[in-house]
């Protein structure tokens, strides 16, 4: 599919919020923007960066992307770094720690930060902040990583890098720290273009479900998240068992193991083991990339559940809400920020809970129905690539006037 340009954006959010976005990037025309972060393709940073990229252009900014280069033992130490921020309890060697600092020292003398705003992305390339001193750029990190409860060690290691920014951005209330320079919070956002989230026909969603074997006579309900204990997959076996009782529905649990997460296959196993012999519980092994499935299975939904026991920002929620489905979610992490108690969906805190919430919504079609529209109204609002976009260039803004408590625009 050609990429979506802002016109077509333009269709889809309120006149007033495009409005808005071409006034501020009015006044950041001609400003140039360097991202930088550690991979060209993979992962929710690359994908938004080739989405958002060309629409700042198009806005009349001047931003490009660079990827840092590293040996195999660098992103061993990074992918020690961000399992380490996600709250792991991992050991950091001192070599560990030189290989980090080492190539960034030497993709910063093989690049140049002539730009007015240097953007750096996630940890691994945190430490180019070292070029700073021969830069008049302003330098931002941006943490798209959970690190409400950082290991430490790793936390302390990168701060000493991260206080000589001139600001930083995490993505949620809770994901702040205390840190010596200015903090901004941009929420994560889903692109209503993207494979995962772009309308599909009815004959598309039916030739999904027919591929999985899974029949229409049913209500489905659906719960699309890794095999990982804390998306709590038995919390949502039981919560079929509480439901079917009643309701003769059908529940999916459809998601992916990691190949580097040994942890999923037990948990997989354990949930084919507990679901045995029950014909309306779909397991679906998903492969990596099943974003066009992971749509029409969320489309194909008569509710989308959540039942995470933790849960970083939750964009499984923001993409079921988006397509318009009553959520049912625990209110955990980002979740309260997108599922707005019985007025975007319905927020739960057990199995026996979620359970009687399915129910209701079941036997009460209309009322799941207005859920799903304002659902969808607050994620057009709040969580679309275009409000990311809208941020970002307050951002800018913001460091193009340090120390000014009030820009005119
Ligand atoms: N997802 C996926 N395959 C899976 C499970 C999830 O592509 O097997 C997608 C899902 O649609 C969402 C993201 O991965 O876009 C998961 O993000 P979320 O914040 O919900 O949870 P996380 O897995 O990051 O804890």
């Amino acid at each position: 599919m050609k990429k979506p340009t802002l016109k077509d954006y333009a269709k889809i959010i309120r006149p007033q919020n495009f409005e808005e976005i071409l006034i501020l990037a009015e006044k950041l025309k001609g400003k140039s923007v360097k991202m930088v972060n550690s991979t060209a393709v993979g992962g929710g940073v690359a994908e938004m960066l080739h989405r958002v990229i060309p629409l700042f252009n198009d806005l009349g900014l001047n931003v490009t992307w660079e990827v840092i280069k590293g040996s195999g033992a660098f992103f061993n130490v990074t992918k020690a770094f961000h399992n380490a921020l996600h709250g792991k309890n991992t050991t950091i060697s001192k070599e560990m720690l030189k290989v980090y600092e080492q190539t960034n020292e030497e993709n910063a003398k093989n690049m140049t930060f002539d730009e007015d705003i240097i953007l750096i992305h996630d940890p691994q390339p945190a430490a180019l902040i070292s070029a700073k001193a021969k830069s008049n750029a302003k330098w931002a990190w941006r943490c798209h990583i959970d690190t409400s409860q950082p290991n430490q060690q790793v936390w302390d290691f990168l701060t000493q890098y991260i206080d000589k920014y001139d600001a930083s951005i995490f993505s949620a209330p809770s994901f702040a720290k205390e840190l010596p320079i200015p903090q901004y919070m941009i929420y994560p956002a889903i692109d209503p273009f993207a494979e995962k989230n772009r309308e599909l026909s009815k004959q598309e969603v039916e030739s999904v479900l027919s591929k999985f074997k899974i029949k229409t006579d049913k209500p489905i309900v659906t719960q699309v998240s890794r095999f990982d204990y804390l998306k709590d997959p038995i919390g949502v076996f039981e919560t079929y068992q509480l439901v079917k009782k009643h309701y003769d529905c059908q529940f999916i649990y459809a998601g992916g193991t990691a190949s580097d997460d040994p942890e999923g296959n037990q948990v997989l196993n354990e949930l084919r083991d507990r679901a045995e012999g029950e014909k309306d519980f779909h397991i679906l092994l998903l492969p990596p990339f099943s974003d066009f499935d992971i749509n029409a299975l969320q489309r194909a939904s008569a509710i989308v559940l959540q039942k995470s026991l933790r849960e970083g920002f939750g964009l499984t929620v923001t993409e079921a809400l988006w397509k318009a489905r009553p959520v049912i979610a625990t209110a955990v992490g980002g979740i309260p920020l997108q599922v707005i108690n019985n007025f975007t969906g319905i927020l739960v805190h057990s199995v026996e809970g979620a359970a009687y919430q399915i129910r209701y919504l079941l036997n009460n079609p209309e009322v799941a129905k207005r859920l799903g529209e304002f659902g969808r109204e607050h994620v057009r609002e709040k969580f679309l690539l275009t409000r990311n976009i809208r941020n970002y260039l307050l951002l800018f803004l913001a460091l193009a006037h340090p120390n000014e408590n009030v820009i005119e625009i």
